[in-house]
């Protein structure tokens, strides 16, 4: 048992981590501004554990709550999910990316060096492969800069992490490149809860079958793939959830600083996706083809490889599980956690 610090753990995937992390009998202390989540999931959390958590109302960027919970809390080790996401927002206000992705994780990293814990899990994205790679992507492939202002934040993140390893070998730090994530848990009282305009597909396709948007935009049907739209490799947020548990175990026995893939090893396509989802779920998802999206590319799935070899992690869950549990908390929680 550890006392591990989550940035960011009432957010989506954060959320979900709470569960597996309590779960595994950890003490839970949680730092979230909510600026992105609603303390509700963190209830939810832990009205389905039976367990407690600890929550902190709170910004990374702020070093004294940072401090205090150091103080206060014999932290063992360090989950950080914090952060801006939304690729479109980024391009429109970089500095607030680069303030809340960047400067928080040095902020973050610095308090952490302060009071002498080293062992950090950081989540990183697949965007930050080079472009040219072609799929399956494994943890050799060159890393690119991304175009967009997001990935580009988590690119740096990533590089000044494994530098500040190199420099100190106390440390030992996981890097998770997620793929896309999606689904809920089994109970559909936690999910992703978006706010305004989805940018994701999966939050896109059930708001359309709830009937809060007319219909999907499937952006581009002309690629170079199985039916000409887009192939991403969708992971369950339940199976990404479990990784940070392998990722934690391991860094908590080995140092420095070391890249996995979190993915299934399966890519579907974005037709795929809504035929499927609409068999599971037996809901008519309407659809028309739109322009290519910038900055998207054709193919994108994980080699996940080392993830099984070094984490003992495996998916458990297919696609169709994805899709009837992003259904199953849609449907529970039509407006998400603002019911
Ligand atoms: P999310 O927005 O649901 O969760 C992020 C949480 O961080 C939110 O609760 C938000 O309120 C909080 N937060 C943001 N800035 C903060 C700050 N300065 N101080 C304290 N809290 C802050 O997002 P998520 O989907 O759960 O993603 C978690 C992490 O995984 C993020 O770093 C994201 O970039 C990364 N990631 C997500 C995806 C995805 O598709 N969801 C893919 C790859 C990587
Ligand atoms: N996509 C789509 N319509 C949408 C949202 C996404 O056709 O409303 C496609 C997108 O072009 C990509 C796939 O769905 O091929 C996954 O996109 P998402 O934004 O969920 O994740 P990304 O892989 O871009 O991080």
């Amino acid at each position: 048992m550890a006392n591990i610090l989550i940035t960011g753990g009432a957010g989506y995937i954060g959320s979900h981590t709470c569960i597996e992390l309590l779960e595994a009998n950890h003490k839970v202390i949680v730092l979230d501004n909510l600026s992105n989540s609603s303390e509700e999931s963190l209830r939810r959390v832990q009205q389905l554990t039976r367990k407690t958590l600890t929550f902190i109302e709170g910004d990374i960027r702020n070093s004294d709550d940072l401090n205090a919970i150091f103080t206060n809390h014999a932290i063992d080790a360090v989950i950080h999910f914090a952060g801006l996401k939304a690729v479109g927002e980024s391009q429109k206000i970089p500095l607030a990316y680069f303030d809340n992705n960047i400067s928080g994780s040095i902020t973050l990293v610095k308090a952490m060096e302060k009071a002498e814990v080293f062992t950090l899990v950081f989540s990183s994205s697949a965007t930050v492969y080079d472009e040219a790679n072609i799929s399956p992507l494994n943890e050799d492939m060159p890393i690119g800069i991304p175009s967009n202002n997001y990935g580009y934040t988590k690119l740096i993140v990533e590089q000044m992490l494994e530098k500040v390893a190199l420099a100190d070998d106390r440390w030992s730090i996981a890097l998770l490149r997620y793929f896309n994530p999606v689904g809920a848990h089994k109970s559909g009282l936690i999910g992703e809860d978006p706010q305004g305009i989805p940018n994701n597909l999966m939050p896109y396709i059930t708001q359309v079958a709830v009937g809060m948007r007319e219909k999907l935009s499937i952006f581009g049907n002309d690629y170079e793939t199985v039916d000409g739209t887009g192939v991403r490799d969708y992971i369950h947020v339940v199976d990404l959830a479990s990784a940070h548990l392998c990722a934690l175990n391991n860094r908590l026995t080995y140092k420095g600083c070391r890249a996995w893939n979190v993915g299934t090893g399966n890519g579907h396509s974005v037709l795929q996706v809504k035929n499927t989802f609409e068999e599971v779920n037996g809901i008519p998802v309407p659809f028309e083809f739109a322009p290519r999206r910038s900055g998207d590319v054709a193919i994108s799935y994980s080699d996940n490889s080392r993830a099984r070899e070094e984490l003992g992690w495996e998916a458990k869950y297919g696609l169709n599980d994805m899709l009837a549990d992003s259904w199953n908390w849609q449907k529970k929680n039509p407006k998400g956690y603002r019911d």
